[in-house]
């Protein structure tokens, strides 16, 4: 038996097998190198300009700037800036040790002193190594503030061995030079270069100089105060950032220090019933530094079409989307921008109500969504959400004020109140008058939206049902409203009722002998509103078979009080007489959109012959 003597030891780590792991791995997108250096000069030059205010540099801040420079004969990039610079011991030690992050160290030194804004973007500890991603070879010429320090060269090809000397700088700072590999000589393309740094530093704080020309606004108006900002302040900037856009509807300022740094402003674009309207469009940056422009999990899904900035130094970057949900920061952030928009529509809503009624149909779509999706929007959306009804100079409710119209009109039996709304007042054109002419309130809820939105309502409105108005209980909404005699016999209605179910010969179908008024139409075909929405909804989801395959069902009410019902009773020769029924009957299908095809044709040609 062979037995094995229990030991304990040390997994060892070496940096030569962790080397090509970073290469490969660290940032899936290579151009992030870019990003990952001009931030490091950033810093650098930041942090010497704090010092200077802190009294611990006395010599020649003079302009701070990074440059930029390629090389296209010598194969390099070249990241240049006057920042703080490294002696050769700092080299070593912020440099050669990976993942000891010098960041970290200084604002731990100096964290008394500097501001929450105080913009020191790399706290990682691993982003110089980015370089090698692309290149085969990195050298770094440096020389520090402190008086009398040396320059210095440290040269690595990306294995371990690196090699520190002696070197000549003039002037504090630090340049990095690239030597780009094979592999990566896509980057030695001004253009392209051009395209990463305006991607990633157009906003960084201090001014990055790329082939003459400065790429960056450093001030941009997110870092500034709300109260030094104008209208056009806000209006110029979401030019900047979308040049071809119309203007947005209004914006937000987000500033928040606790219990997350978060600063930005988010746009309201106008975008009527558009749903394509192109997603992504909030950045998310990081210290003026860009980070991406999928902020889904930090924005709520339903504030995903608002526009505009979002800078966050607590979003954790460089870890999975399965993290990011999970942090908690980000669910925070999440509830607050939440919370923001709310509060804003809400004062919007309650300072300039006719402003607000203006920009309804842009906005809301957004706030119906929010409805949809989330609770605590919900809460506050109730207050100043919209409905907008259908008359010659249509009116906006909230949703309180229409349930106080229709109280008196639109209680049905049961004590429940009856919202009617059209989708299409084209096609329900015919019932809407209807519905209107008995003194009801007929909503429009068109948008592509508002099939989820009706639920929504039925679900947190209390004794509210919604009724399509073409739905089968409109007439039995209220008894008041129909009250009239008719002026059929029992006998004559039961004919009547035979003679449409013999005509319709549809299982599914039923049909009702009612009294309307007069000038109703002779036969009216209602949907039921459940049967009717589940199509509606299977079709939007494109699960067709569920219920687009079931037999049509639907109701046919033939008005007793028409007087075409006493023309049909009185028809005597049988074949007259169905066809006058059938004409009825293809009317009212007609009506509702359900004639096509060779019956569409066949109704035609009836009625060219009857006339
Ligand atoms: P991080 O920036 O996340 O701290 P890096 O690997 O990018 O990590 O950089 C490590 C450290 O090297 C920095 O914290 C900084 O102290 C130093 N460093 C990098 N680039 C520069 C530079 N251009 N000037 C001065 N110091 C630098």
């Amino acid at each position: 038996m062979n037995t094995t003597v229990p030991e304990k030891g040390q997994i060892s780590i070496h940096t030569e097998n962790i080397f090509p792991i970073i290469k490969k791995f660290l940032y899936s997108d290579h151009e992030i190198f870019l990003r990952e250096l001009v931030s490091n000069a950033v810093d650098a030059s930041q942090k010497l300009k704090k010092l200077a205010s802190f009294g611990e540099f006395n010599g020649e801040l003079g302009e701070l700037k990074v440059t930029v420079t390629l090389d296209k004969e010598a194969k390099t990039i070249t990241v240049s800036d006057r920042g703080i610079g490294m002696t050769a011991e700092e080299i070593k030690k912020y440099i050669n040790q990976i993942a000891f992050s010098g960041a970290s160290e200084f604002l731990e030194k100096y964290k008394d002193k500097i501001d929450e804004k105080g913009a020191i973007i790399g706290h990682f500890g691993l982003g110089f190594y980015s370089a090698f991603m692309v290149a085969e070879k990195v050298e770094i010429v440096t020389k520090s503030f402190r008086e009398g320090s040396e320059a210095a060269r440290w040269i690595c090809d990306g294995s371990t061995e690196f090699e520190i000397t002696t070197a000549e700088r003039d002037e504090h700072g630090t340049d990095v030079i690239l030597h780009i590999a094979a592999d990566s000589e896509e980057f030695l393309d001004a253009p392209r270069l051009q395209t990463i740094l305006e991607k990633y530093g157009r906003f960084l704080p201090v001014s990055v100089e790329f082939d003459g020309k400065v790429i960056n606004n450093t001030a941009p108006i997110w870092t500034k105060s709300p109260s030094e900002l104008k209208d056009e302040d806000y209006l110029n900037f979401y030019k900047e950032l979308y040049p071809f856009s119309e203007d947005p509807l209004f914006w937000i300022h987000l500033n928040v220090d606790y219990p997350f740094t978060l600063t930005g402003v988010l746009y309201f674009p106008k975008i009527k019933n558009d749903f394509q309207v192109r997603r992504e469009k909030i950045q998310l940056y990081s210290r003026q530094v860009f980070i991406t422009d999928e902020v889904r999990d930090i924005v709520p899904d339903f504030l995903m079409l608002l526009h505009g900035v979002i800078d966050s130094p607590d979003i954790p970057l460089n870890v999975s989307r399965s993290f990011l949900q999970a942090d908690s920061n980000v669910k925070k952030i999440n509830g607050y921008i939440t919370r923001k928009v709310a509060d804003k529509l809400s004062e919007i809503f309650r300072n300039d109500r006719a402003g607000f009624e203006q920009k309804f149909d842009d906005i809301g779509l957004f706030v119906k969504y929010g409805i949809i999706s989330d609770e605590k929007f919900y809460e506050k959306a109730k207050e100043f959400c919209l409905v907008k009804n259908i008359a010659e100079t249509p009116k906006y409710f909230t949703f309180e004020e229409f349930s106080e119209t229709v109280k008196e009109t639109q209680t049905d039996r049961n004590g429940t109140l009856v919202w009617l709304y059209a989708t299409d007042p084209q096609k329900q054109d015919g019932f809407i008058g209807s519905a209107r002419r008995r003194g009801y309130e007929v909503l429009l809820l068109d948008n592509v939206i508002d099939s989820h939105f009706i639920n929504t309502l039925e679900y947190k409105l209390e004794k509210t049902s919604l009724k399509r108005v073409d739905a089968d209980t409109i007439d039995k909404l209220i008894d008041k409203g129909l009250d009239n005699e008719s002026v059929l016999s029992e006998e004559d209605r039961n004919r009547l009722k035979a003679l449409f179910e013999e005509a319709l010969n549809n299982k599914a179908a039923t049909v009702s002998v009612e009294a309307m008024p007069t000038d109703e139409l002779p036969v009216t075909i209602t949907l039921p509103e459940f049967f009717r929405r589940m199509k509606d909804m299977s079709a939007l989801s494109g699960e067709r078979q569920m219920f687009g395959g079931m037999p049509d069902s639907y109701n046919v009410a033939v008005n007793a009080n028409h007087p075409l019902a006493d023309r049909i009773l009185k028809t005597a020769d049988a074949e007259d007489q169905k066809t006058l029924v059938k004409q009825v009957l293809d009317l009212a299908r007609l009506a509702q959109g359900m004639l096509s095809g060779t019956d569409l044709t066949a109704f035609i040609r009836r009625t060219a012959e009857t006339l």
